[in-house]
């Protein structure tokens, strides 16, 4: 019988992949990292680059019931949804609305909560290890609400980072504007999170991980994987090109297009996205100092090496579809509102965020197969999660007892219901 040649296989080099290779190169395992798309490439690319270990709070709210129809209904809404697409996903958006309660909302911020006070310590070993600190802005973000109503409405889910230990200040008009005076939107209060940081440009975070990952003899394959199958010896990775490898375990880190992959036991998980979308404005990036989520607009708006980046808002509307014409409309229109006229932006794009309807990733054993470990699911924070769930996947790898509680991310979860 053939040994297999790799401690571990990962498929996918997002974020999440590449941090999990790293993680394992570093713990000494042998690694394979598959991925049909350059790394970092995927929903890892275009988001708000926040390292945002206050971000806590999940989309899912107990006012949701009461908002939704002027969320659904207004021009001027962050939430956009295609019905015939959520039809289709009936008992994915019903199991959505389950999760709204205000007992699971506490819950899951609480489990959320968790594993974001690790986020630090599994992201800056793989700063270090690559060299990329300079990519690494340390200048606090904020939160912009522009009317009493958005900053009420947060009310309870601020409490709840609070009970979190994520601390922050609560600013007045003046004091945003004379941290941000570009800043053009009505303003009410807002909140600084101190100690917060950012990254100048997401994807070269995770080139600069995978570079890392080649240099130390990490073996990299571009191919698309189509099946991941469990047998006597370890678990068969078939590709696209007709390749067979053999690995002694193999992690799902696909992100949002993880149920595709047969065998991985992934498309018995309610496994859905969240659409977000980017525009971005090249000569302007020098009009913040820092990143600013404005609250009511659902988005960010951060400074880069590439420019500014009006990034955020969710589609309910699946994998195929193309990009919203409306969406990217309404980031530009909001982009003018918060800055005044910015012109035309010079890129827009469509990501594609892996969500869960409890809005908790996915790090564990597949209900399958312990040789098959699944890490996908980190919705809105993934840039944030992926150092420490790789930490945790180099764990379970080696078959250790991760020293988080990770009870409440396991993929059993969904087969017991
Ligand atoms: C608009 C927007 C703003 C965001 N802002 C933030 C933020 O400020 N902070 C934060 O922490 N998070 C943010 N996020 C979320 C974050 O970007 C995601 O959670 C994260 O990138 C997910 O990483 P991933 O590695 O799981 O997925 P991806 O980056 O999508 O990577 C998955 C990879 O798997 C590959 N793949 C898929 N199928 C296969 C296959 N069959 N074979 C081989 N490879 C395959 C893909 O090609 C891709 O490269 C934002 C997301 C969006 C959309």
């Amino acid at each position: 019988m053939t040994e297999p040649e790799y401690d571990l296989a990962i498929v996918g080099a997002g974020i999440v992949g590449v941090s999990c290779a790293l993680w394992a190169q570093m713990r000494g395992l042998r690694v394979l990292l598959l991925d049909q798309n350059p790394p970092g490439s995927g929903a890892s690319y275009g988001n708000a680059c926040t390292v945002a270990t206050y971000a806590c709070v999940p989309v899912n709210s107990p006012s949701i019931l009461t908002s939704l129809p002027s969320l659904l209904l207004s021009k001027e809404s962050p939430l956009g949804v295609d019905w015939l697409y959520a039809l289709k996903n009936l008992p994915w958006m019903i199991a959505f609305l389950r999760n709204c309660s205000v007992a699971r909302v506490e819950r899951i911020t609480d489990d959320l909560g968790g594993l974001l006070s690790y986020a630090d310590s599994g992201l800056d070993p793989l700063i270090r290890e690559a060299g990329a600190e300079d990519l690494m802005v340390a200048n606090d973000c904020l939160y912009v609400y522009s009317s009493a109503n958005s900053y009420r409405a947060a009310t309870a889910g601020n409490e709840a980072r609070r009970r979190n230990g994520v601390s922050f200040d609560v600013l007045a008009p003046t004091e945003i504007k004379t941290l941000e005076p570009a800043l053009k939107m009505p303003i009410h209060k807002g909140l600084l999170f101190r100690g917060a940081r950012h990254v100048s440009d997401p994807q070269a975070l995770v080139e600069r991980f995978h570079t890392r990952f080649v240099s130390q003899g990490g073996a990299w394959r571009q191919s698309r994987v189509l099946r991941t199958m469990s047998g006597d010896i370890g678990v068969n990775i078939g590709l696209e090109d007709g390749t067979e490898l053999l690995a002694r375990k193999a992690v799902i880190a696909a992100g949002a297009h993880a149920k595709a992959i047969d065998g991985s036991g992934v498309s018995d998980i309610p496994l859905d996205t969240e659409r977000g979308h980017h525009v971005m404005f090249k000569d302007h990036g020098h009009l913040l100092s820092r990143p600013v989520g404005w609250a009511d607009a659902g988005f960010y708006a951060t400074p880069m090496a590439a420019g500014l980046r009006i990034a955020g808002t969710v589609e309910l509307a699946g994998l195929e579809k193309p990009r919203s014409p409306r969406r990217i409309a309404y980031l530009t229109r909001k982009s003018h509102e918060m800055f005044g006229d910015l012109g035309a932006p010079d890129e827009d794009w469509l990501g594609f965020r892996p969500t869960l309807p409890d809005a908790l990733p996915v790090i564990g054993h597949s209900p399958q197969s312990d040789d098959i470990l699944y890490a996908f699911g980190h919705q809105h924070i993934g840039l944030t999660l992926g150092g420490i769930t790789g930490r945790i996947i180099a764990d379970l790898a080696q078959e250790r007892k991760p020293n988080e509680d990770i009870s409440a991310f396991d993929p059993k979860r969904f087969v017991r219901r």
